[in-house]
């Protein structure tokens, strides 16, 4: 047999590749092999029947909380990876210096999914939250030390803008993630949203000039304090400038996402780089679910499914800088695959501001093939159809 797997028939999206149309696709061992209209059935050993379903690269999460076990807030990286179409996500700050330890150590060997991390500033991560109480919480010489004996799984430095030392010290924090961050030429990754409404409420106008291309924004459509939306509606300069320079705009659902705003912002042209969940526990079980509810959202906010592909495959594997192996399904890549199905129906999907959006179409994780492993999507809890 020429390959190990083949999924056949499905109606293949692969942005990067500008691909949207029906394909098989042939895996030999952890690797694609080719991508073609017809492969014969007889040169694989196993056969996933893809008619009616969408597949798609391996989904990629950009911010989500998998420090299981390490903090309150940590799920099980597989509940929110490869059990709900997810292959690749993103640890946005869970563990500072002084506690992550236990993620390599514990956490990313037992799981199936592939972990990496954002770093946060603050040495205790989100072990206490609110983080950064006092200044004693960043030691930025043990931060760096972490980063350079982790690079492998630390792709940037994460920083929550809350919390006294920025309600304190406003701008000076962000500068001191930066500095810490482009010793090894990697981003920072910033939180707006204060829902304790502490910070300077110019805050976001003023750390936005910093923000360099590649560097991340997270909860861009938050209608919390430091939100991209002036009191008129319309949406701040500094955050078109950023976006137009290469700043990554990162959508990090959860507790940080309203849906009114993202419809203001989508009005003006201001469309995320990336979609991500932010999901942690108990979100799992709803409001947030995973991906693949994130996108439907987006789904009927009116983004089409390239864009919706394209948001949680290339860009954030080029964000992630591991568009080599990840992201598009070229012979050679990563057998990291997403099959998906468009169920009909009637949802109600609830934002962090209680809204509710109602929708005809849920996109549903069908099957995952991780590593050229297949792996039913079996995921904790989805939205319910209402009748
Ligand atoms: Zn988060």
């Amino acid at each position: 047999m020429r390959y190990d797997l083949l999924i056949k028939g499905g109606r293949v999206i692969d942005p990067a590749q500008n691909i949207d149309d029906k394909r098989d696709i042939a895996i030999s061992g952890d690797k694609i092999s080719a991508v073609a209209r017809d492969i014969p059935s007889l040169e694989s050993q196993q056969i996933i029947d893809a008619s009616d379903k969408i597949v798609t690269p391996g989904l990629i999460d950009m911010h989500c909380h998998v420090y299981h076990g390490g903090t309150k807030g940590g799920v099980n990286p597989d509940a929110a990876g490869v059990r709900q179409g997810v292959t690749t996500l993103v640890d946005a700050g869970s563990a500072g210096e002084a506690t992550f330890g236990g993620l390599p150590k514990y956490v990313i060997p037992s799981a199936r999914t592939t972990v990496f991390c954002f770093l946060h500033l603050g040495s205790q991560g989100l072990t206490v939250v609110p983080e950064l109480r006092d200044r004693e919480e960043i030691n930025l010489e043990a931060t760096a030390e972490t980063i350079e004996a982790n690079l492998d799984l630390i792709k940037g430095i994460k920083l929550r803008l809350v919390g006294n030392v920025v309600t304190s010290d406003g701008v000076e924090v962000v500068k001191m993630a930066k500095q810490t961050a482009k010793k090894f030429g990697l981003p920072v990754m910033v939180h707006i949203g204060d829902v304790k409404k502490q910070i300077s409420p110019t805050l976001t106008q003023e750390f936005l000039p910093l923000m360099e291309p590649g560097d991340i924004l997270s909860h861009v459509y938050t209608a919390q304090m430091g939100s991209i939306l002036r009191p008129d509606d319309t949406i701040m300069p500094e955050l078109r400038e950023a976006m137009e320079r290469g700043v990554i705009l990162d959508v990090a659902e959860a507790c940080n996402f309203s849906s009114e705003v993202a419809r203001k912002a989508l009005a003006q042209d201001i469309f995320p780089t990336t979609l991500s969940t932010d999901v942690g526990l108990p979100s799992i079980t709803g409001p947030v679910y995973g991906l693949t509810v994130t996108m439907s959202r987006f789904l009927a906010l009116g983004l089409d499914m390239k864009q919706l592909v394209e948001k949680t495959t290339i860009n954030p594997a080029r964000a992630l800088r591991i568009d080599n192996s990840k992201g598009n399904l070229k012979p050679g890549m990563d057998a990291d695959v997403s099959v998906l199905e468009l169920r009909s129906g009637t949802w109600e999907l609830v934002d962090a501001e209680q809204q509710v959006t109602e929708t005809d179409t849920l996109l549903a994780p069908s099957i995952t093939v991780k590593s050229g492993q297949l792996i039913p999507a079996k995921p904790v809890a989805q939205p319910k159809p209402i009748n």
